[in-house]
């Protein structure tokens, strides 16, 4: 019998960050969600976040020693499903980003107008997602 051995289970990590990090890049262009409304500046998406591929305390920091640029995250609990729940080290009491120009990408591009499904925002985010409808994929 052949038993897996822990550099295995590192490797397949490994190649499976460096996969959805690349796919990241090249997110289908499923649905185009119309997102109207503006910031207020209140902080909770850089305080309240979620990783979709990312589960366990290993994962993370596997994915923080890949790409350093996560490791201004930190977690900070677990949601009731046993989800991880991320936060940045730069958000300042205020709420705001205390590395507003050195802010990641996906910081820029945040709430992202393309995506495989609907986002879901924070309660009382200044911003709101709009479907569009059959009709006007017609017209
Ligand atoms: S949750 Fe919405 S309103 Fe609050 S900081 Fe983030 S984008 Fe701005
Ligand atoms: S870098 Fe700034 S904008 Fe990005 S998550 Fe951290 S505090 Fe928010």
């Amino acid at each position: 019998m052949v038993t897996k051995t822990p550099k295995f289970f590192y490797l397949l990590s490994f190649v499976k960050s460096i996969y959805w990090e690349f796919k990241s890049y090249f997110v289908p262009k499923k649905v185009v969600y119309k997102i109207e409304g503006h910031c207020k500046r209140c902080g909770k998406c850089c305080n309240y976040m979620y990783s979709y591929d990312t589960y366990t305390e290993k994962e993370f920091k596997f994915m923080q020693f890949l790409f350093p640029k996560y490791k201004r995250f930190y977690i900070k609990g677990r949601d009731d499903f046993g989800n991880l729940i991320f936060a940045c080290k730069y958000l300042t009491k205020e709420g705001l980003c205390s590395q507003y120009n050195k802010r990641l990408e996906m910081c820029k591009r945040y709430p992202v107008r393309i995506l495989k499904f609907k986002p879901i925002l924070h309660e009382g985010c200044g911003f709101k997602v709009i479907e569009k409808d059959f009709l006007s994929y017609l017209k």
